[in-house]
């Protein structure tokens, strides 16, 4: 809309309370900025005739911004029932998540990025969460929301997030887990697990005991012993003594097996007695989450294993402190939704990630298919390297040539999951690629198309992501 001469987002105006100035958010052809009329409340920029700043979105107006309007800045948003990260790998999602969250029954974590995802795509986090921040202002969205510093795997990482301010820890266990233990060769169980868990049966409640066999916990030991040491001595170091105020998740996802409910069971009492207090744990699920399509895998196992550990979680919730299952690569894993609802009677964190980067390439099909075909073909080239990095079954015999299809048809190979991966994992070459003269060959140009079609990501997003919501039961109005 016009505001006082410039094309402002209506709904970021803010009039200070003490009358003494206005801020907003602008938009012009080369980028958006922060223009304050009035007396300047700290926003570094340029001053123009008649009492007016125009500052750019940078780190340090970031900083400024979200002490002057504390809904711009993340909070902790695990302990409510319903919380949902977004991966937004572009720094161009949260306009759409925020439109869509301010509708629904649930509490969005708009900055959500691991190490390898800021690499790949060239970020830091204070990109990503200055990124938020912005958009958040630019939207007006005034319900919380966080900032999650996902799949960390050493102290300096997290104490890099937590001093931004991000306000949860995703603790990337996996490297401390032991996946390659057997019956055989795993070593001898130490006297103190055997007091601790052999001979009893635990009731759970809920109908559901648990008890341990010798070789059993011999082996479970041998897995997650290290890990667990390794939780408590990030819990001590950064949380413990509430340095920071921030939630802590336990991954335990990244591996080879699924976690059973005997193995939830305990890495839950064991970090519980050892002290540390944990928001979410996410354990590895039955079944493939590949990424970017639906669940693979038997849904009446499925449903079995996540009621068992929906009721741990409500027996140590009760006995304990209260924590959540977090489900992760959640993105569009529709099948599954229904059953994580039901069994954890709607209280759940979810994540989800590539699949906004998917909906934005989806954009790109759609308004400009010549740009289009180029990106896909470079992807098909650049296919075998990025799988190195995830587990995946695409066949790429399966996606149609885009010289066949018509521009119209392109946007349909969203429909097409092998087409899916292809693009899912393949974000950071293309972002990446250079033309022999050093200059970006998609990147500039994407994010030129994803400005100029702004409205229709917001569109895609609050549509597909919506969708994850429904499935899940979130009340939406
Ligand atoms: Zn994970």
């Amino acid at each position: 809309m016009d505001y006082q001469g410039f094309n402002a987002y209506e709904k970021s105006i803010i009039k200070a309370s003490t009358g003494s100035y206005t801020v907003f958010m602008a938009k012009e052809a080369d980028g958006d900025y922060l223009v304050v009329i009035g007396e300047n409340p700290g926003l570094e920029g340029e001053k123009l005739p008649g009492e007016v700043t125009k500052a750019p979105l940078n780190h340090r107006n970031a900083e400024t911004l979200r002490k002057l309007f504390p809904f711009t800045a993340p909070s902790r948003v695990l302990g409510k029932e319903r919380s949902f990260g977004l991966g937004d790998r572009l720094g161009i999602a949260t306009p759409g998540h925020a439109e869509l969250f301010e509708k629904y029954d649930a509490y969005p974590v708009f900055a959500q990025q691991s190490i390898r995802e800021l690499n790949l795509t060239n970020r830091t986090y204070e990109d990503v969460l200055d990124a938020a921040s912005f958009a958040v202002f630019r939207e007006g969205f005034k319900k919380s929301w966080g900032a999650d510093g996902d799949h960390l795997k050493t102290a300096k990482d997290v104490e890099y997030a937590l001093s931004l301010g991000f306000t949860m820890i995703t603790l990337d266990c996996s490297e401390h887990i032991k996946n390659d233990v057997t019956d055989e060769n795993a070593p001898a169980l130490p006297q103190q697990y055997a007091d601790k868990y052999l001979g009893e049966n635990f009731d759970i409640g809920e109908g559901l005991r648990l008890s341990f066999d010798e070789t059993e916990l011999r082996r479970i030991v041998a897995i997650y012993e290290k890990a667990i040491l390794f939780a408590v001595d990030i819990y001590k170091q950064f949380f413990a003594d509430g340095k920071y105020q921030a939630d802590f998740e336990i991954s335990i996802d990244e591996t080879l097996t699924p976690t059973s409910p005997l193995q939830h069971f305990f890495v839950a009492r064991e970090l519980i007695d050892a002290g540390v207090v944990f928001a979410t744990l996410a354990p590895r699920f039955c079944g493939e989450f590949q990424k970017g399509v639906d669940y693979v895998g038997d849904l009446v196992q499925f449903e079995k294993e996540i009621n068992a550990h929906a009721i741990i979680v409500r027996y140590f919730s009760a006995t304990h402190f209260k924590y959540k299952l977090s489900i992760h690569s959640g993105s569009d894993k529709f099948a599954v939704f229904p059953l994580v609802s039901k069994a954890t009677k709607s209280i759940f964190h979810v994540k989800t990630a590539g699949t906004n980067w998917l909906e934005a390439m989806r954009v790109v099909a759609m308004t400009d298919p010549s740009l289009y075909r180029e990106v896909h073909k470079y992807a098909l080239e650049a296919f075998e390297e990025a799988s190195k990095y995830y587990i995946v079954t695409t066949d790429l015999s399966k996606i149609p040539s885009v010289d066949n299809l018509s521009d119209a048809e392109l946007p349909g190979l969203f429909e097409n999951n092998d087409s899916r991966q292809l693009i899912h994992i393949t974000y950071g070459l293309i972002l990446n690629k250079k033309n022999s003269d050093g200059a970006f060959s998609f990147k500039d140009k994407l994010y030129k198309l994803w400005r100029d079609h702004d409205g229709e990501y917001i569109q895609a997003l609050k549509k597909h992501i919506g969708r994850h919501l429904d499935l899940l039961g979130v009340k939406g109005s």
